[in-house]
């Protein structure tokens, strides 16, 4: 029957910005079976805020899981088959609950939230030089908005169930995959508090040397060391599912998402890159068994340390905040497109942006520049301009961003990609694609099976002790199909756009200040 031919079944559970999915792999081909996903709500209750609610994602995982071995069980395929779960998650996402009610003591802050401004303003003022690098030396990240530390700081300082919780030893800090976790094996009873090396890495309380929390880092951000979780690596068997159809099976992978797509691409070699195209835009290079610290305004991450015996491997990353940002703001605050499908049609309908540029730094600007005072700005506008040169520049905006990124990545490492590899929510736009290959002048190849994030994780919990389903090995794999965009126009102009973005968003700096 198909059950025989199936062999072992590897899930994974990936916690985006956007959305939550719970997808269901072969791992004798890697084949996606079935899968479910729910849109997760963002609220900006202040200008430069933005929360989600923990519970509703934990909601949201439960929905997904339920939904997704419902429709196994239409495919006649037995769910007993699934021998471990993955987690991976939006990284940096700070949440704080009690661990003896169980209840989250606030919303989760999220990641681009930027109501640490200010806080941030602040500690790298008092650095010596005012040098917001001061911490890079343990961390890999300069002093940033983006990062757990100050957004926990911030609810310790404001929020007054946190402060209470803390002092009386009942709070517990997490990043998303923390709190999935807890819950799935058991919350407040037996609840496992843990989370990976490579969420760790971007709390800013992590030593990327030592792979353990810094003493000195929580001190200067004042972080008790007892509400941190246990760190663990990327592959292990952390707890069991303690409830539900899945109870029993191990939760076994954790990987920030976009090391968890860096997995899901095979980039296991020193060298090897993927960049991914979400809510936010992160391109991730592997520097292999050493941490490469960047001097072109990158971070230096954990990649993955795929079992407990095994070294960790590191990456350089550079970072975007707002990629398919754009496209739901572009649909939900102007109205000009009523889903993100659209706006390629619409894009498309004109296939220029007739010299309108749009920097969208709604969060500041991440890589390379670091500058929580930008703001967004559209500019060259003329009487002639419209919604679908503006659909246009928004694309465009992406590929620029992505391309200041590969230039720092390549002037970091001496050594120029050659191709680029791709997945993510956006990649679905074709437009999009070509438009970067264009503005790269390197060729774009997307995997036909776009889900490698959660193949990544899915990958490390079948991989680890104990489970063993799943080899790591590249070769073990049947052939990944993909597709690939060549580059279409001349260097020279696509040379003079990019010259012309640069200057666009000299203009968005410094707006605050
Ligand atoms: P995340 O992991 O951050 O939740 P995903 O990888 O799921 O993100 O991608 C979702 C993002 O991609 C959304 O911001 C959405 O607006 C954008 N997106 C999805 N489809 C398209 C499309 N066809 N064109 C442009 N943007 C798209």
């Amino acid at each position: 029957s198909h059950r025989i031919m199936l062999g072992p079944l590897v899930a994974a559970i990936d916690q985006g910005t956007s959305s939550t999915r719970f997808l269901v792999f072969n791992s004798k081909t890697a084949e996606l079976l079935s899968h479910h996903q729910v849109e997760i709500k963002q609220s900006f209750p202040k200008e430069g805020w933005v929360e989600e609610d923990p519970k509703e994602i934990l909601q949201s995982v439960y929905e997904c899981m339920e939904r997704t071995c419902e429709k196994l069980t239409q495919l006649n395929i037995d769910i007993s088959n699934i021998k471990a779960i993955g987690v991976t998650n939006q990284r940096e996402t700070t949440l704080v609950w009690d661990k003896e009610t169980g209840e989250p003591l606030y919303n989760a802050i999220v990641w681009l939230d930027l109501r640490t401004q200010s806080t941030v303003e602040r500690l790298i003022n008092k650095t010596p030089g005012r040098n917001k690098n001061h911490l890079k030396h343990k961390t890999g990240l300069p002093i940033s908005t983006y990062f757990s530390a100050v957004k926990l700081r911030w609810l310790m300082d404001n929020v007054d169930e946190v402060h209470k919780a803390v002092v009386s030893h009942r709070a517990m800090f997490g990043t998303i995959d923390s709190w999935l976790i807890w819950c799935l094996t058991g919350g407040k009873s037996g609840g496992v508090h843990c989370t990976d090396v490579t969420n760790a890495s971007r709390t800013m309380l992590f030593n990327i040397h030592t792979m353990d929390w810094d003493p000195e880092l929580c001190k200067y951000f004042g972080i008790p060391m007892e509400i941190l979780p246990r760190v663990r690596s990327s592959s292990e068997i952390y707890g069991l599912m303690k409830s539900g159809a899945l109870s029993g099976i191990p939760i076994s992978g954790c990987l920030g998402d976009q090391s968890a797509a860096l997995v899901g691409q095979m980039c296991f070699q020193d060298g090897q890159a993927k960049n991914t195209y979400g809510t936010g835009c992160f391109l991730l290079r592997n520097t292999g068994a050493k941490p490469v610290m960047s001097d072109h305004g990158l971070l230096t991450t954990v990649a993955y340390k795929l079992g407990r015996d095994k070294p960790a491997c590191y990456a350089l990353e550079g970072s975007v905040a707002i990629a398919g940002a754009v496209v739901r703001w572009l649909q939900d605050n102007l109205g000009i497109i009523g889903s993100s499908e659209e706006l390629e049609k619409l894009a498309a309908s004109v296939g220029t942006s007739y010299g309108c540029y749009f920097v969208p730094a709604f969060s500041g600007l991440y890589a390379p520049y670091w500058e929580p005072s930008a703001r967004g700005i559209i500019c060259g506008l003329t009487q002639f301009t419209n919604k679908s040169h503006l659909a246009f520049a928004a694309l465009e905006a992406v590929c620029f961003q992505t391309r200041e990124i590969l230039d720092a990545m390549n002037q970091d490492s001496g050594i120029p990609l050659t191709q680029l590899q791709v997945d993510g929510g956006m990649t679905s736009n074709r437009l999009l694609m070509q438009l970067q290959a264009d503005i790269l002048c390197i060729p774009v190849v997307k995997p036909s099976m776009p889900e490698t994030t959660a193949l990544g994780a899915a990958m490390a919990a079948g991989a680890a002790e104990g489970v063993s389903v799943w080899s790591l090995n590249p070769e073990d794999l049947s052939e990944v199909t993909s597709e690939k965009f060549e580059p279409q126009i001349n260097p020279e102009e696509s040379e003079f756009r990019y010259a012309r973005w640069k200057k666009a968003v000299q203009k968005s700096m410094n707006w605050e200040t």
